[in-house]
């Protein structure tokens, strides 16, 4: 039986273990935390419209639903040549015939990153906003600066999205205690039209949802440093902040930038639209795939590194390795998938965002938005463990 060894458990790496266990393969997982984290519903733990423990699916349960291997440790060097993996326990995993790496990015270093918190960053991140959100509220009065950044190298890795989901359910909270007019509350970004790939209509009615609920904009300089009670800027402009919600863009996995993949110029492994690993040199091993956050995006200016993409990866790493086991050619792409898919939650109600290569628009969807996304991520849960059939593509 094919030994499949997968780095990573998170929407790429799940997944992954998932269709390669239905080919019948000898699957391995390895993961630093034993739960899964649903980032996309992680938005409602600051607001305490969740717990911590709503938003994790155990690994081990997983792990009992589909039959692999699971191992708790951290991935700490990765030689592709040397067929190598080092754990931090000082384990060394060798024994595979193909690997997949699903770990995910690293983000980009700010100067005065301590200074904020996001919530695109570690899960516990999540509970460390909530804290603050506890004590701004206590205070009665604060100026709080919601913002996300860009990568210069490659702006698939841009993540906004939560950003705007988190201050608009701030301020619902706000608006529900009654207290929302003593908080100054400002969204701010280098770009001048930030979100502006969810196409031109969504960027009207993000700038319509600002102006509706009095929330301040700061679009357009770059970002200097972040100090303890204010952002800086390239023109020494301040912008002043009890507390800052800063989502930096994603770079390459730390892990990955020292070994000896092949990268991007921002640090994610390049591939072919299959998700296999392409190394210049010849001598290289073919039995490489990266999916998720991990990989070079290629394809439209607007592509977004999302979870549904390394979803799609990922089905097709296990079709691919299934076809290439079997000596033929018939392998899926990730390319012609390529859209920008979410529910923009608001607290209240929600937006539909949708862009493809032909299309883009959002649409609000007051109340039933909010419901909708809720209970994707009831099935997400229950679909994963087996429970629930799955709806295909999702
Ligand atoms: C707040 C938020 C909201 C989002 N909303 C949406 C949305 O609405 N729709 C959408 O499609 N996408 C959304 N996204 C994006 C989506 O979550 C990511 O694209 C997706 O998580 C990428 O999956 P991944 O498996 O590549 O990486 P991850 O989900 O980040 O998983 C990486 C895994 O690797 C593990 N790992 C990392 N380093 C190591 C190591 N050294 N050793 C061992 N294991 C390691 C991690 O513990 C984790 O399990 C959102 C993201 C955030 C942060």
């Amino acid at each position: 039986m094919k030994r499949i060894l997968i780095l990573g458990g998170g929407f790429g790496g799940v997944e992954a273990a998932i269709y390669l266990k239905k080919n019948n393969y000898d699957v391995t997982l390895v993961s630093d935390r034993d739960f899964f984290y649903i980032y996309p519903t992680s938005i409602w733990i600051p607001t305490r419209e969740y717990d911590f423990k709503d938003v994790c699916l155990s690994l081990h349960d997983l792990q009992h639903a589909h039959d692999f291997k699971l191992i708790i440790d951290s991935v700490i060097s990765i030689s592709a040549k040397e067929h190598n993996i080092t754990l931090k326990s000082g384990l060394v995993l060798q024994e595979y015939d193909y690997l997949v790496l699903a770990m995910g990015a690293s983000k980009m270093q700010h100067k005065g990153i301590e200074n904020t918190l996001s919530i695109c960053g570690t899960p516990e991140q999540s509970l460390e906003i909530r804290n603050k959100f506890d004590a701004l509220i206590e205070k009665g009065s604060a100026k709080v600066c919601f913002g996300f950044g860009g990568n210069p190298h490659d702006t698939s890795a841009v993540r906004g999205g939560p950003g705007f989901e988190l201050l608009f359910n701030f301020h619902n909270l706000l608006k529900k205690k009654g207290i929302r007019e003593n908080y100054e509350l400002t969204f701010f970004a280098p770009m001048a039209e930030p979100g502006k790939r969810m196409g031109p209509q969504a960027l009207k009615m993000m700038d319509t949802f600002f102006s509706r609920l009095n929330i301040n904009k700061h679009f357009g300089k770059k970002i200097k440093s972040f100090e303890k009670d204010y952002v800086l800027f390239e023109d020494d402009s301040k912008l002043e902040s009890d507390f800052t919600m800063f989502i930096p863009a994603g770079s390459g996995h730390t892990v990955v930038k020292d070994s000896d993949l092949p990268l991007n110029a921002a640090g994610f492994i390049t591939t072919d639209d299959y998700s296999n690993v392409i190394f210049s040199d010849e001598t290289m091993p073919t039995n490489i795939y990266a999916i998720g956050d991990i990989a070079a995006l290629e394809g439209y200016e607007w592509r977004a590194k999302q979870g549904h993409i390394a979803e799609v990866m990922a089905r097709n790493v296990a079709h691919n390795i299934k076809e290439r086991e079997a000596n033929g050619t018939n392998f899926k792409g990730y390319h012609k998938h390529l859209n920008i898919l979410c529910v923009m939650d608001s607290g209240d109600g929600a937006a539909f965002v949708y862009r493809d290569e032909k299309r883009a628009f959002m649409f609000p969807m007051p109340y039933l938005g909010h419901t909708l996304k809720k209970a994707w991520g009831k099935y997400c849960k229950l679909s994963k463990l087996g429970k629930i059939p799955r709806i295909p593509g999702m």
